[in-house]
């Protein structure tokens, strides 16, 4: 089987892009890898500091080798934004194919001290794991928002640059790059009724591809339009990541389940509408971003 190293490798010279779904449940895994087997296609799965906290480290590695293992199927796991240096180690400790290292609130400077320093210490744990960096604060919570985020990079003017991407990449040796160009986590409310979707700045994701040479991911990639995802994969997007939509499934089919069946109190029997939901919008965004 590939490591996730060769698969993004394949995908960049391909223009399409590896999708990426966050988990904080068995269920919704389960849901993500059904969908990638079908399609037949390789799956990233990630979880933030906060799904490792209520799943644990340790047994959601160990969830998702199992899957991998019984499905010869490529899924690896990442570790989504992981703000300081023991949480990192402790996944590439885990076995984690990839860390995201995420000092995207700090200033430019600190961000690349902080990240190298990160790239050495995780190499040493594992030669081959996969780090990305990140530029550009594009808000933290995969949720559903009234407003934008404070201080978060969505005006033109406040978008990673070329020559910044080229300056991080080369100062700190990540494998991958998470620029600003226009995405944003989480889902303002009119995004979730369908009233308006995130557009992409793709001659920006061109630039900065050219310049940097590595893989790009875009975060955010929830609620954002259909013809602009398929631009920027095109443009040089290796990785997309969901997570909201994921969340607003699980909830409404989670919602549907107890109201379908009012004295039910087996799990099981109550959740199939939150797994079927979830399945549903991984199978459309994967077959959106490409076969490999
Ligand atoms: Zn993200």
């Amino acid at each position: 089987m590939k490591t996730l190293r060769e698969t993004l490798a394949d995908a960049a010279v391909r223009h399409i892009a590896v999708g990426h779904f966050n988990i904080s449940d068995l269920l919704t895994l389960r849901a993500i890898v059904a969908a990638a087997r079908e399609l037949a296609v390789p799956v990233m799965i990630g979880v933030s500091e906060g799904e490792r906290d209520f799943m644990g480290v340790r047994q959601v590695a160990a969830l998702v080798q199992s899957m991998r293992e019984e499905y010869q199927h490529p899924i690896y796991l990442n570790a989504d934004h992981t703000h300081s240096l023991e949480a990192a180690e402790e996944a590439a400790r885990a076995g984690f194919d990839e860390v995201i290292f995420d000092g995207s609130k700090l200033d430019f400077n600190e961000n690349v001290a902080r990240t190298k320093r990160a790239v050495e210490s995780l190499r040493s744990i594992n030669s081959d794991i996969v780090i990305e960096g990140e530029i550009g604060y594009i808000g933290s919570s995969s949720e559903v928002l009234a407003e934008t985020p404070k201080g978060a990079s969505l005006a033109p003017g406040e978008l990673t640059t070329p020559e910044e991407a080229k300056r991080f990449v080369e100062a700190t040796g990540v494998d991958v790059l998470a620029p600003a160009v226009g995405n944003m986590h989480g889902l303002l409310v009119s995004m979730v009724r369908g009233e308006t979707r995130k557009r992409l700045d793709i001659e920006r994701i061109r630039r900065i591809a050219a310049v940097v040479g590595k893989p790009l991911t875009l975060h955010g990639g929830s609620g954002t339009a259909d013809e602009d995802l398929a631009a920027a994969i095109k443009a040089g997007i290796t990785i997309v990541h969901i997570n909201t939509e994921l969340r607003v499934a699980w909830r409404q089919g989670v919602e549907r389940g107890l109201a379908e069946h009012p004295n039910e109190v087996a799990p099981y029997k109550l959740l199939p509408p939150a797994f079927e939901a979830i399945e549903r919008i991984v199978r459309e965004r994967l077959a959106l971003f490409g076969r490999m």
